[in-house]
């Protein structure tokens, strides 16, 4: 039967690890991250419709609906490099904070390339569907692979790893917003006295070991951050306070989450912080390992 219309979870992720090697000629950097898929998502739909074009909807007001919106780029690229000429409805409900280091606009980009390659009938394979995502961003496609994975290069480049164990994971987003470019542009690469132990995070994720991983967690992204934010470290120190194994700014920020084993611990963290003066938004999710 023809599909006609066709459902998407583009789920956020958090960084467990995340290292700065150096900086490129091309402004990029090179870097080294355990990337962790949470099951915190914006939700997408995509109909297909009479007349031909793309569309695209979306219920947060401040996010542009036109060729600057991230999913509609990823219509578009598959639109051009598939020859598609019908016409699609993208609607999106945002949940993942926008610019929030959550990747939720890759996040979205990586559903409508999923998304389409189904609706269409495409046939094309995760592999390639990942290669045409990195023309979007560099952690499109991590979000198409989804699980636990380290991202080197630019965060490009990724090798799968086992899955983490299972944890709740609370997430607050400050009232405040930190650009990407922002941040990487102030990190002073020179004079880092600090840099994460990614192995210990990764021999955490292969022994299965939450506390292990958890004492490792470790973002240079940081440095950057919470001299402007010092509001990052309470919103770390309340997270730990209330039960957290570990407590971490996700990406560039300034998004903080906390590991929680205990389900009624993440519940009294999220009750605390939903009261915080410094927090817009917090959520309950859990770690989303790939499907099999
Ligand atoms: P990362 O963790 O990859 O650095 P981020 O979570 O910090 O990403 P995003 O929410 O992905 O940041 O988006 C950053 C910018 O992209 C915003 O300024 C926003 O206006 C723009 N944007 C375009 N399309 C989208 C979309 N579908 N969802 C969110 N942001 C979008």
């Amino acid at each position: 039967m023809m599909m006609h219309e066709i459902e998407l979870k583009a789920r956020a992720k958090i960084n467990l690890a995340l290292d700065v090697l150096s900086r490129r000629e091309d402004g990029y950097h090179n870097v080294r991250m355990v990337m962790q898929t949470v099951d915190l998502y914006d939700y997408i739909t995509i109909r297909k419709t009479k007349s031909p074009g793309i569309k695209l909807k979306s219920d947060y007001k401040w996010l542009p609906e036109d060729e600057r919106n991230i999913a509609y780029k990823a219509a578009k690229l598959m639109f051009d490099s598939y020859s598609i000429d019908e016409g699609i409805l993208i609607n999106i409900h945002k949940k993942i904070p926008v610019a929030a280091g959550l990747a939720g606009g890759s996040a979205d980009a990586a559903a409508v390339l999923v998304g389409l390659n189904k609706l269409f009938d495409l046939k094309k394979t995760k592999k390639e569907l990942m290669d045409l995502g990195y023309q979007l961003g560099a952690d499109v496609p991590f979000c198409i692979l989804r699980g636990t994975a380290l991202a080197e290069g630019i965060g490009e480049k990724l090798t799968q790893l086992p899955s983490m164990p299972f944890c709740y994971v609370v997430i607050a987003k400050p009232l405040f917003s930190v650009s990407t470019a922002y941040v990487y542009q102030n990190l002073d690469l020179n004079n880092l006295s600090y840099h994460p132990d990614i192995e210990e995070v990764i021999k955490g994720i292969q022994m299965g070991d939450l506390e292990h991983i958890a004492k490792n967690l470790g973002n240079v992204l940081e440095t950057v951050t919470i001299k402007e934010h010092p509001e990052i470290n309470d919103i770390k120190k309340k997270m730990i306070e209330f039960g957290a194994l570990g407590a971490l700014m996700s990406g560039s920020g300034p998004s903080v989450f906390g590991l929680y084993k205990d389900k009624k611990e993440a519940q009294a963290a999220y009750t605390e912080l939903k009261l915080h003066s410094q927090v817009k938004d917090v959520f309950i999710a859990t770690i989303f390992n790939r499907e099999r």
